[in-house]
């Protein structure tokens, strides 16, 4: 809570005006610069995640959502050999972005509901918009891997990424653990950057956001392992 140094009326912590007689808080920030932000997150998350917050916009966030989904959707990729299903890296790469941002629009959707729920129903007071914000920048170095690790990871494997015939980790063992410790190094980050965001946006303790957090992932997981079986069957249908 932020206290109205004018009235005394006690305010939202993220409020800039007071809502009582108006008197001014803290600086409004209008809107979000997503490479300032981006960078903010990774160099002072916690300051950063105040901005966002208090941010009137939350710029660049379906961005942010897209970039994730893309990163699913090639890990999905990776994880079931699709490439068994088409000719070349050509024809795989149009359908994986395709349904990446098929994915990222979703997940802007379901992730964000998924989250507030959860968070809603451990106590949180805020607005949904805030864990929409709060999730699209917790997934910067998710997007991060999916500009800088995924074209090497393509250059150096290109189609191998996606069968099993013979496996990327038999062709270059020694680049392929670099780089895939490299994506599950960018997945730790998200969500220790996602425990963080929660403690400071939703104003939980540290034990309640890793619950909150650990919840939502779990949830994630589970929908992942039953989707992937999903996915074979209704590839084997398709083509
Ligand atoms: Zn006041």
């Amino acid at each position: 809570m932020t206290r109205c140094p004018t009235c005394a009326h006690e305010n939202d912590e993220f409020a800039t005006v007071c809502t009582n007689c108006r008197a001014f808080l803290q600086n409004r920030v209008p809107n979000l610069n997503l490479f300032e932000t981006s960078w903010g997150i990774l160099e002072s998350p916690r300051r950063t995640f105040r901005t966002i917050a208090l941010a009137e916009h939350k710029n660049y966030a379906l961005f942010l959502f897209c970039g994730f989904g893309v990163a699913v959707s090639f890990t999905v990729f990776w994880y079931l050999r699709l490439g068994v299903f088409f000719h070349t890296l050509m024809d795989v790469l149009p359908f994986a972005f395709a349904a990446g941002l098929a994915l990222g629009l979703l997940s802007a959707v379901l992730l964000t509901f998924l989250y507030h729920g959860v968070v809603r129903m451990l106590g949180s007071p805020r607005k949904v918009k805030q864990s929409y914000a709060m999730l699209a920048y917790a997934l910067v170095p998710i997007v991060l891997s999916v500009i800088v690790v995924l074209p090497i990871e393509l250059m150096t494997f290109g189609m191998f990424l996606f069968t099993s015939n013979p496996n990327p980790a038999v062709i270059k063992p020694a680049s392929f653990y670099i780089l895939i410790s490299l994506d599950a190094l960018a997945a730790l980050w998200t969500i220790i950057l996602a425990v963080k965001g929660t403690r400071i946006i939703h104003g939980f303790t540290a034990p309640r956001a890793v619950l909150a957090v650990g919840i939502v992932l779990a949830i994630l997981l589970g929908t992942f392992f039953v989707g992937s079986d999903w996915i074979l069957v209704l590839m084997e249908k398709a083509l």
